[in-house]
């Protein structure tokens, strides 16, 4: 499917008012479109940069109504969008890119890792946990220790609990509360790295470098590019981002992490968004993932993403943010601040990018 690119003027409707729509705002307004931000929080990092802010719930069909109108396509910096939001926006015939098929492969867990082996791809083992009996079978098959996550709604390591004893098992399905689950087998990973791709409407493709992650907590930590990848890994990692993006008829910029393991790469899960671990590309390449995104969806050809620099990304989680009077005295560092007025334990509030060789 091709697409007339839009021009200067044209609007990009984006779902949800965060850090990840704030950046989005920022490269469209670079390249002269107008935003307009959907979320039902107020003073939302994404409505500080954007033209206008719909303030309203996602189940809120008259407001929906009236964003699709002011818009010429919709994105998203979310996954989690009520499927009925989407209904609404097919029914007006506004395109939505990433389309739907991404979010329905990303939103539930179980979904995304059958679609991921189907596609001929490694993840860890798994099976679909809704009871006590799937969860005794699956911990047979699978073997313990393993991990227990919700099929949806999981994010910054939330909604998942490690299982080493059948009385973990236990008390972990008790926290998931009836939602459906998943059981994974533990991946015995040496490092996580993850790649950026993105893809156009007319079907080009092209990838970031991958970035090597920390997580702490269950919350990305630090990005740090190049991955210790050999080169026959990095071609693995591009060219299944490539599949991916492919068999989904993608268009915007999507997140893969990976486990790197002896026996190869294991996908762990994808996001189908611009993504935390894509940051570094502010300061690393000449066309940003942010940017790339916006290409994507305004039907435009994709930017040159070449690597330029090394670089380290450090999330600022919290309190973190108080280091900005020292950061901002660093040489070759990059400060991005979201705007948040009220700092909160795990709560990211910015990121530094820093250049260690350009
Ligand atoms: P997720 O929410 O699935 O991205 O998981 C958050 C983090 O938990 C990952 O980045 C890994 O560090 C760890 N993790 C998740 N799944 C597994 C797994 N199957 N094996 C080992 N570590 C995992």
């Amino acid at each position: 499917m091709t697409t007339d690119p839009l021009t200067t003027g044209a609007t990009i409707g984006i779902l949800g008012g965060g850090q990840l729509g704030r950046m989005l705002a920022v490269a469209a307004a670079r390249l002269g479109f107008k935003t307009c931000v959907f979320e039902p929080g107020g003073d939302c990092p994404a409505s500080h940069v954007s033209n206008f802010h719909f303030k309203a719930d996602y189940e809120d069909e008259a407001a929906l109504e009236t964003f699709a109108a002011a818009v010429d396509v919709v994105t998203y910096e979310f996954e989690n969008i009520p499927t009925s939001a989407l209904d609404v926006l097919d029914r007006l015939g506004k395109p939505v890119r990433p389309g739907r098929a991404a979010l329905r492969v990303s939103q539930d867990r179980l979904t995304e890792k059958a679609f991921l082996s189907n596609l001929g791809l490694t993840t860890a083992p798994f099976a679909a946990v809704d009871d006590k009996v799937d969860l005794a079978e699956a911990a047979e098959e699978i073997g313990l220790p393993a991990i227990l996550k919700t099929r949806r709604f999981g994010y910054d390591g939330k909604g998942q609990a490690r299982i080493a004893t059948e009385a973990d098992a236990e008390q972990a399905l008790a926290d998931m509360a009836g939602q459906p689950a998943i059981l994974e087998g533990v991946v015995a990973f040496s490092h996580e790295v993850s790649v950026i791709g993105a893809r156009n409407a007319a079907g080009d493709v092209a990838c970031f470098d991958p970035g090597e992650n920390v997580h702490e907590g269950g919350i990305l930590r630090t990005t740090t590019v190049p991955a210790r990848l050999s080169a026959a890994q990095r071609t693995d990692a591009v060219l299944l981002t490539g599949q991916i993006l492919n068999k989904l008829d993608y268009v915007g910029v999507m997140g893969v992490e990976l486990f790197v393991t002896a026996q190869g790469l294991v996908v762990n899960e994808i996001a189908p968004r611009v993504h935390n671990s894509g940051h570094w590309t502010q300061q690393g390449c000449a066309i940003d993932q942010f940017e790339q995104h916006i290409r994507a969806v305004a039907g435009w050809p994709l930017g040159d993403g070449s690597r330029y620099a090394d670089v380290v990304m450090e999330n600022l989680i919290g309190e973190d943010v108080e280091r900005i009077p020292q950061i901002a005295k660093e040489a070759g560092a990059s400060i991005h601040l979201y705007g948040k007025a009220e700092v909160k334990p795990g709560r990211k509030m910015g990121h530094v990018n820093r250049v260690t060789r350009g």
